[in-house]
């Protein structure tokens, strides 16, 4: 028994070993990419459901390996905050972000990038400093330019959250809670703080068609939120079922695979000129 004891000490010892030693290895290769720039920002269409127009995109990163394939988000973000490589790693998005809005505000002027912000990034105090310098260098109207926030920022700190995001507003930049439903924290703070839209977590939509606790919740969030004046955007609408629902019950936008999986930008420029030729 004694020598079981051991070995699975010694095995877990190696083990984790393993892991650190992989978690090394994996964020010296994230700081080598931010370095190289080995990053893409697709972009997925939201549409608003009663004429089907694109109004806003939301920026999604992706990892381009040396061997030309991609790595998603959830595999590496979550690493990126740990170490705060997400500080650079974030602001060479807002400044992607940027520049893709200086080429589409051509074709459409009216049309919004939206950008998600991890926890790490809204409490860098250069945080608004640094959106100023972006939309001036790119010489883009603020107001086309969007955060997307989880709960989880808005808990901790109440008075440091509403400064910031009333200064944010103030620059003329919108703000949605992304993932809504999925965090812990109290209503209160919708009323209290500067916020524009709720995006419904894709966790609700999915099986919209056959649960009804879920439908129950996506009413609730869609009455509450159009009640604060705050609009709605339903997240992963995958069939024409889930489309039907949110349109029939006052649901404002949609993004989804039904309308387009996030796509490169040239790949998102050329939906916008075939949405313009019809
Ligand atoms: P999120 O902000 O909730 O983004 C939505 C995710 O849902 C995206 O995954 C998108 O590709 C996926 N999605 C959209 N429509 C559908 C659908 O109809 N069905 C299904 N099954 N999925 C759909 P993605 O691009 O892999 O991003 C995952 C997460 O990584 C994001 O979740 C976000 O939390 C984080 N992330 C992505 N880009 C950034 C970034 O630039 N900065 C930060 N801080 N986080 C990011
Ligand atoms: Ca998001
Ligand atoms: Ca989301
Ligand atoms: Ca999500």
């Amino acid at each position: 028994a004694k020598r079981t004891a051991k070995s699975s000490v010694q095995f877990y010892s190696t083990a984790l070993r393993e892991a650190s030693q992989k978690r090394m290895e994996m964020e010296a290769s994230l700081r080598h990419a931010i370095e190289q720039g080995h990053f893409e920002l697709y972009l997925q269409p939201i549409l608003e459901l009663e004429s089907g127009q694109i109004t806003k995109a939301e920026a999604l990163i992706r990892w381009r390996l040396e061997d030309g394939s991609l790595v998603a988000p959830d595999d590496f973000i979550p690493l990126a905050e740990q170490t705060g490589l997400i500080v650079p790693l974030g602001k060479w998005v807002i400044n992607r972000a940027g520049e893709m809005l200086k080429t589409i505000i051509q074709h459409k002027p009216s049309l919004k990038v939206s950008v998600n912000l991890s926890p790490r990034q809204f409490s860098d105090k250069n945080l608004v400093s640094f959106l100023k310098s972006v939309v001036d260098h790119c010489g883009i109207p603020a107001q086309n330019l969007e955060l997307e926030l989880t709960e989880g920022v808005l808990i901790d700190n109440f008075d440091k959250v509403q400064q910031l995001l009333n200064d944010v507003r103030k620059m003329g930049i919108s703000v949605s809670i992304d993932d809504f439903g999925t965090g812990y924290s109290s209503l209160a703070y919708l009323q209290k703080l500067p916020i524009d839209h709720l995006k419904i977590d894709r966790s609700f939509v999915r099986d919209l068609d056959t649960n009804d606790s879920d439908r129950a919740i996506v009413l609730a969030v869609i009455a509450m939120a159009h009640s604060l004046k705050l609009g709605v955007i339903a997240e992963g609408v995958e069939n024409r079922q889930q489309r039907q629902f949110l349109l029939d019950n006052q649901c404002d936008t949609a993004q989804g695979y039904l309308f387009s999986k996030p796509v490169p930008f040239d790949d998102f420029c050329q939906q916008l000129i075939v949405e313009s030729s019809q």
